[in-house]
């Protein structure tokens, strides 16, 4: 931003410039009264953002000063708008009291915070079933020479400053994409040489400077969280240490160098994750819809069944990151398992959670000094629901709810001490005075009413005038800048300036004031009482905080505790319903889906159509399904469907089916839906390819892989063959379980020479020449295509819709078209695969010819001559 010089700025002024230096990337809210004013071009910047009048004040260098003005009670919701749009904020507060400063010297001001995307803190700028994270990435500085860059290794810290969740991971270039996808942070903090590619957006400004040596990086961590060692908390790579102290480093500048409630950073690593990438969390639908909506047809949404927003957060976590070992999925199931059959006392505990408040948020809030009175009150409520809570449960839990329980009755006491401290409702704010309970503060009890004193001592005076000077209703009011004052009707301020102990401030149309002097000291004492209260309030107030600091990670752990028991009722409730079961997990490659169903379309048919459940078998002799159909049919609800199954049965949560078999999924990938980047110049076909490549090159035996028309994207003859090379490579290769949907129905064929190869077909009825989807998966391949019959469907103008099935009639009547297209590549396979069978399909019969000939000749038997010659041919040959 361009900022003027400063020199012969006024004293305020110069104040704003030497923040603005500190601050160049942020817009500079400076507390002006009951206004934060901006200037110069951070007020030319936040008018156009926030829609609001820009002005001028005073001069610089000859110019007028550009301004606008957010009044200070209005500041969430204009922070919110500018958080949105990508701006940084930096809050300057007033430091001294207007009221009390000496002389003419401009207050005393500092900033207090730099708000950014990842440091929010405020409950009206959060989304309250979203995590809202800040990742900090840092690659190794020497780059390994001449290896492929997408090797090198990057450490990843990310936390939630609003919960105080803080992991780290170390991964390569190669996955960073699939991080991304799970994380989905709203700030990153990465050297401008790591691409972020469609998170570029979410890079935060002007940081970091170098990265922290791994050795201060680990020194400082564990200073910060009072251990000898980080390995206290698990083995940190160099590169995860260095990424969680800059984390840390960005935090206390943005705090102004207070310290958040963090949990110990815990290292996660990609190991114990399902692995997926960005292209498959969008193409699934997993808490955002590709059309850019989080509250409906959303897996999570579909899914929900929790009380609290610290459970919707958690939800949302296990589903982008469900787990990859058997005994993390089977302590979830077995958590739920039994909450299931022990009906009545979950309905206890859901109703129970329903009173719980934002556990995690709020005690946030307390550690960063932002907390008002109900964020105190809030923990006083979340600990008295936690202790409640525990002691519902029974001796006998399984290991998860064991634990659960421990958490959640820790602190018995404090949640009862916390929540008898304040006045029910409990007010926004501590300034008004009154937020503590009589009762719970002798001290306070007595400022208190020495203030309440004064004021019936007021009333009395005020009844005393009335009466002295005649005028009925004569009565005394607060003027904000009078002080107390007599107000009396225009008509009888005459009579009252006969009075010599009464002084005139303002005479009026509608009525006058005055005060005397006893008035004044009157109006003093009240003030002095109301502002002992006050103070003594704050004290008490900064004790409460004081005492939750105290217990912060026990109350850290309760809150977590508490979304823990949440996801698991929520998982006891969706088990609960028809049709959804304990998916078995193993060891094993099996897949074996009876009446599966997508839990979204079921959920937007409810009510219209019934949802027509199908079975799915990937495993070993089947491990590759080829499904074909007409479009609308139903194949990519079904490749979705299983692929949400996976995700739902490694999170550790019922599936909908009514059986499942499940043997570990190391990778899940997802290509289903156009997939288009224009935005960032690739067309359609190259982003097919790109995530196909990714697929070849990660793909292994235990993943699981469904993909939608690979080859779609170019000319038939293009598309059929990179479709059938894929297959291929899919089937011989990677050797994955896969769903593999295609428009190219000839694939089926390859079934006699791809034994794992297993034809599948949508069912679809005609019927009185239209046709009628059935939705059901069965064995075999689609006999025709139908896109005629769909487009009438769409609504495609009948004699559109009428020409397209005589031009069809026609080209299949000619044949030699299509046949000319398609059948000599099947020749060809079929062909090398009856000439040798067994070998690899597509191999190159050169190098065989050219090894014949090698043996068909006797060097012993050659001229010279002859066996020049045959070089020539030999060389013809390669
Ligand atoms: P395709 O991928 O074959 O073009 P879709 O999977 O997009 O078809 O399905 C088209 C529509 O058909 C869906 O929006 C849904 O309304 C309906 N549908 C799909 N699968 C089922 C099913 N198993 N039971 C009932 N309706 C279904």
């Amino acid at each position: 931003m361009q900022i003027p010089s400063a020199a012969g700025a006024t004293p305020s002024m110069a104040q704003w410039f030497a923040m603005k230096a500190d601050h160049p990337n942020a817009l500079l809210f400076f507390r002006m009264g009951d206004f934060y004013e901006l200037f110069f071009a951070d007020a030319q910047a936040a008018a156009a953002a926030l829609d609001i009048a820009l002005t001028a004040r005073g001069e610089h260098g000859g110019q007028p000063i550009p301004m606008c003005g957010v009044p200070v009670h209005a500041r969430d919701a204009y922070l919110a708008r500018l958080i949105r749009r990508g701006f940084r904020v930096a809050l300057a507060e007033q430091m001294e009291d207007p009221k009390k400063r000496a002389g003419k010297a401009p207050l005393r001001r500092e900033v207090v915070r730099v708000i950014t995307p990842g440091t929010l803190t405020e409950d009206a700028l959060l989304e309250a079933a979203q995590p809202n994270l800040l990742l900090a990435l840092v690659e190794l500085a020497e780059k390994p020479r001449g290896r492929d860059r997408s090797q090198g290794a990057i450490g990843a810290a990310w936390l939630d400053i609003s919960t105080g969740q803080f992991e780290t991971a170390q991964v390569s270039r190669a996955d960073l994409a699939s991080l991304l996808g799970r994380l989905a942070p709203a700030e990153i903090l990465a050297d401008a040489a790591i691409p972020l590619g469609p998170w570029e957006d979410r890079r935060g400004v002007d940081w970091p400077p170098a990265p922290p040596r791994a050795e201060d990086a680990r020194a400082r961590l564990a200073q910060a969280f009072h251990v000898a060692s980080l390995d206290a908390f698990g083995n940190f790579t160099d590169l995860e240490a260095m990424a969680a102290a800059m984390a840390l480093d960005y935090l206390r500048l943005t705090q102004a160098g207070r310290q958040p409630h963090l949990a110990h950073p815990a290292p996660q690593g990609e190991r114990g994750v399902l692995a997926m990438d960005a292209a498959t969390r969008v193409s699934l639908d997993i808490t955002e819809t590709r059309a850019g909506d989080r509250s409906q047809h959303t897996l999570l949404a579909a899914i929900r069944r929790t009380s609290t927003p610290g459970g919707s957060r958690l939800l949302g976590t296990w589903l982008h990151a469900p787990l990859a070992d058997l005994g993390g999925i089977l302590a979830r199931q077995d958590g739920w398992d039994f909450l299931l059959s022990h009906a009545a006392l979950t309905e206890e505990l859901r109703l129970g959670l329903r009173a719980a408040p934002d556990l995690a948020r709020a005690l946030a809030r307390v550690a960063l000094g932002q907390a008002g009175p109900r964020d105190v009150a809030a923990v006083g409520q979340g600990l008295t629901v936690a202790a409640s809570l525990a002691s519902q449960l029974p001796e006998a839990l399984p290991p998860i709810l064991q634990s659960a329980r421990q958490a959640l009755g820790a602190l018995p006491d404090l949640g009862a001490y916390l929540a008898g401290a304040f006045v029910d409702p409990v007010p926004v704010r501590l300034e008004d005075g009154r937020a503590i309970a009589p009762g719970f503060d002798a001290v306070l009890d007595e400022e208190r009413s020495l203030r309440d004193e004064q004021r019936q001592i007021l009333a009395r005076v005020q009844l005393d005038y009335a009466e002295r000077y005649g005028v009925p209703n004569l009565k005394i009011k607060h003027h904000a800048q009078l002080g107390y004052v007599i107000e009396v009707p225009a008509a009888v301020s005459e009579k009252l300036r006969g009075f010599p102990e009464l002084v005139l401030r303002q005479g009026l149309a509608s009525g006058a004031r005055f005060t005397s002097t006893e008035l004044s000291e009157l109006d003093q004492k009240i003030a002095a009482a109301a502002e002992r209260a006050g103070a003594r309030e704050r004290i008490v107030f900064d004790g409460l905080v004081k005492t939750v600091m105290q217990a912060r990670d026990a109350i850290s752990a309760c809150a977590a505790a508490l979304a823990l028991l949440d996801v698991l009722q929520g998982a006891a409730r969706l088990a609960e319903q028809v049709g959804w079961c304990r998916p078995q997990m193993t060891e094993g490659e099996d897949f074996a889906i009876e009446a599966g169903r997508h839990p979204v379309v079921e959920a937007a048919l409810a009510g219209r159509d019934p949802f027509v459940p199908n079975d799915c078998s990937l495993s070993p002799g089947q491990r590759l399904m080829l499904l074909t159909g007409p479009n609308m049919a139903g194949k990519s609800t079904f490749l979705r469907q299983n692929a949400l199954i996976v995700i739902l049965a490694q999170a550790g949560l019922p599936v909908p089916a009514a059986t499942a078999t499940i043997g570990l999924v190391d990778r899940l990938f997802s290509r289903v839906g156009a997939s288009d980047d224009l935005a960032r110049g690739r067309s359609t076909f190259m982003v097919e390819m790109t995530e196909t490549a990714a697929i070849l090159h990660q793909g292994g035996p235990r993943s699981l892989v469904v993909v939608d028309e690979i080859g779609r994207g170019t000319a038939t003859l293009d598309g059929l063959a990179i479709a059938w090379a894929v297959l291929e490579a899919l089937h011989n290769t990677v050797r994955c379980r896969a769903i593999f949907a295609t428009h190219f129905h000839e694939l089926a064929r390859l079934s006699g020479i791809m034994p794992q190869l297993q034809p599948a077909t949508m069912r679809v009825k005609d019927w009185k020449g239209s046709v009628i989807f059935l939705h059901e998966v069965t064995k075999g391949a689609a006999g025709r295509s139908w896109g005629v019959h769909v487009a009438a469907l769409a609504g495609v103008p009948a004699p559109v819709v009428k020409r397209a099935g005589a031009l069809l009639a026609s080209l299949e009547k000619a044949g030699p078209l299509t046949q000319s297209a398609e059948l000599p590549l099947f020749a060809a396979a079929q062909q090398q695969h009856d000439a040798a069978p067994g070998a690899e399909l597509g191999q190159e019969p050169e190098a065989d010819r050219l090894r014949q000939a090698l043996a068909d000749i006797d060097p012993e038997q050659m001229t010279a001559r002859q066996a020049l010659d045959y070089l020539f041919r030999l060389k013809d040959l390669a």
